[in-house]
C-alpha cells in the first residue's frame, strides 16, 4: 500500500471510527453471533493475491462487526467496564504509526521516560506513598505474576535447608480473590495446594483473624508463608479487604503484600473515596486497570512497587546482545516484567490524563458511582428485589425474590431474567454467585453511560420481572 493510500483510508477510518462512536447504540450490545458464524462466512485459504483495502474493510463491516460485542455501548453493564476514550484512541494510533518496540531506554528513550513520569502521575492522582514506583504490564494478571514471583525470590533468600531446598511457599487470598492470584501461583510454580484461601465476613472481606490463623498453621507446619493479595474491589461483589489489617499480619510475618485494585483503583482518582487504600503504605506491590475505568484503552495496567530493587533481580536478563551504554543510568523496563518487547504504552495514559485533566476523570468517577446509587436505591425501594453486597464503588448485586419461592427456584428465576434483559440488546448484565445465590450484576463506568441509560436499565429489569413472575 503506498502511503497515498494509506492516508486515503487512514481518514475513511477515523471516519468511521467517529460515527461508529456516535452511534454506538444502534449497534445491539451483545453480539448476536452464534458460534461459527465468523469463521463460516471467512475463506479457509490464505490469499494468493494481494486485496484493495476496500474490500477488506468491506468484509470488517459484513462480517466481523456483526461478532463483536460493543463494550463503548452506554448499555455496557457487564463484568467490569473496559472504557476508551477519542484521546486514547488517538494516542493508539500515534502508537501504531510509530512502531516503536520499547523493550530498552535507548529502544525508545521517550517512551521510557513517559512511562516513568504517567506513573508518577498516576501515583499522585491516587494518593499512593511517595516511594512507589510503577511500571506498565499488560493485564492485572501479568502483574499479580509479576508480585508473586517477586515474593518468591524475596522468600527464597531465607529458609533455605543445608540441601539447597526451601520450604514449601505458601500464597494466602480470600476466596473472593481474583483468579488470576490462582493461576499466578501456578505459573510461578508455588502449586495450587499451596494457596489458602481465606474465609470472608458478611460483606465478602477477608477475615483478618483467619488469615493470621492460616499462616500460624502453615509456619507450624514447617511451610513458609511467602505472600498475601489483598483485594480492593473483588471481581463478584467490589468487596474491600482491610489492607491494614492484612498488611499487619504481612508485616509480622515477614510476607509480602500485594494489593489488587485493577478495577477500584480509579476510584481513588476521588480523595472521598480513599478509605479503602487505608494501611496502602504497608504494600509491597499494587496494581490497578487504567484500561478498566480510566478511559484508556486495553490494555494498560498500572503496576506499582515499593523496591523495585527484588522486581529487577526477579527478572533482568543481561545478554550481550541487548546491552547498551546508559545501562547504568537509565531505566530498562525489560527488566520489570516478563516481556522483552513492549508496546509504547505511556503514550494514550498521557494523553488521557492531559486531555481529561484529573478534574475531568474525577468528575466522571463521581458521576459513575452516583448512577450506580441510584440504581441501588430503585432495588431498595422495589419489595421484589433485594440487594445482594454493599455498593462502594459502580456495581450494584441484585436478584429478584418475592419472597415465596425455594432457592435453586430463585436462582432459576434471576437466570431467566438476566437471559430476558440481555436479550434486548439495550443492555447487558453479567452475574456472579454470592454465598451460593445466583446474582445480577450491574456495573455503571461506560464513559457514555447517562442517567437515561441507568434509567431504562432498571426499567427494563423490572418490567422482565414482572412479566417473568405472571403466573
Ligand atoms: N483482579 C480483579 C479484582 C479483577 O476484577 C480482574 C478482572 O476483572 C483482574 C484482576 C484481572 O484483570 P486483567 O484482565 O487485567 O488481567
Amino acid at each position: 500500500m503506498d502511503i497515498g493510500t494509506f492516508r486515503k483510508h487512514g481518514h475513511e477510518f477515523v471516519d468511521w471510527i467517529a460515527d461508529y462512536l456516535r452511534d454506538i447504540e444502534s449497534f445491539p450490545v451483545l453480539s448476536l453471533a452464534k458460534p461459527g458464524d465468523t469463521r463460516g462466512r471467512l475463506p479457509g485459504v490464505p490469499p494468493e493475491a494481494a486485496e484493495p483495502v476496500d474490500r477488506i474493510f468491506a468484509d470488517f463491516k459484513d462480517v466481523v462487526l456483526p461478532g463483536i460485542t460493543h463494550w463503548q455501548h452506554p448499555g455496557w453493564h457487564a463484568y467490569f467496564p473496559a472504557n476508551n476514550s477519542p484521546a486514547s484512541i488517538l494516542a493508539e494510533m500515534l502508537t501504531a504509526g510509530l512502531g516503536a518496540q520499547c523493550m530498552v531506554w535507548q529502544t525508545s528513550p521517550a517512551a521510557a521516560e513517559l512511562e516513568d513520569l504517567t506513573l508518577d502521575w498516576l501515583r499522585q492522582l491516587l494518593g499512593l506513598p511517595p516511594g512507589f514506583v510503577g511500571t506498565i504490564q499488560d493485564t492485572a494478571s501479568t502483574a499479580t505474576l509479576c508480585a508473586l514471583v517477586s515474593a518468591r525470590e524475596r522468600a527464597s533468600d531465607f529458609g533455605v535447608n543445608e540441601e539447597g531446598f526451601g520450604r514449601p511457599l505458601v500464597v494466602y487470598a480470600s476466596r473472593e480473590a481474583h483468579s488470576s492470584v490462582e493461576k499466578g501461583a501456578k505459573v510461578a510454580g508455588f502449586g495450587r495446594r499451596n494457596v489458602r484461601f481465606i474465609e470472608t465476613d458478611e460483606n465478602f472481606a477477608l477475615v483478618p483473624a483467619a488469615l493470621e490463623e492460616a499462616v500460624a498453621r502453615d509456619e507450624a507446619a514447617g511451610l513458609q508463608p511467602a505472600c498475601v493479595v489483598a483485594t480492593l474491589g473483588t471481581t463478584s461483589s467490589t468487596a474491600v479487604d482491610p489492607l491494614r489489617a492484612v498488611g499487619e499480619t504481612a508485616a509480622r510475618h515477614g510476607l509480602w503484600l500485594h494489593v489488587d485494585a485493577a478495577y477500584a483503583g480509579t476510584a481513588a482518582l476521588c480523595p472521598e473515596n480513599r478509605w479503602f487504600l487505608d494501611g496502602v503504605e504497608l504494600a509491597d506491590s499494587f496494581v490497578f486497570n487504567p484500561h478498566k475505568w480510566m478511559l484508556t484503552n486495553f490494555d494498560c495496567s498500572a503496576y506499582f512497587v515499593k523496591d523495585p530493587g527484588t522486581l529487577i533481580r526477579s527478572f533482568e536478563i543481561h545478554p550481550e546482545y541487548l546491552k547498551t551504554g546508559v545501562d547504568p543510568c537509565v531505566k530498562n523496563y525489560r527488566d520489570w516484567g516478563i516481556q522483552l518487547g513492549r508496546r509504547f504504552r505511556a503514550l494514550k495514559l498521557w494523553f488521557v490524563i492531559r486531555s481529561y485533566g484529573a478534574e475531568g476523570l474525577r468528575a466522571m468517577v463521581r458521576e459513575h458511582q452516583r448512577l450506580a446509587r441510584l440504581f441501588k436505591g430503585w432495588v431498595e425501594a422495589e419489595p421484589d428485589f433485594e440487594l445482594l453486597a454493599p455498593v462502594p464503588f459502580g456495581l450494584v448485586c441484585f436478584r429478584w425474590n418475592d419472597g415465596r419461592r425455594a432457592e435453586d427456584e430463585l436462582d432459576a428465576f434471576n437466570k431467566s431474567l438476566l437471559e430476558r434483559i440481555n436479550s434486548s440488546g439495550r443492555f447487558y448484565l453479567t452475574h456472579t454467585a454470592l454465598r451460593g445465590k445466583f446474582a445480577l450484576r450491574m456495573v455503571v463506568g461506560q464513559r457514555t453511560t447517562e442517567e437515561r441509560h441507568v434509567r431504562a436499565a432498571w426499567e427494563a429489569v423490572a418490567s422482565a420481572a414482572r412479566e417473568l413472575g405472571r403466573p
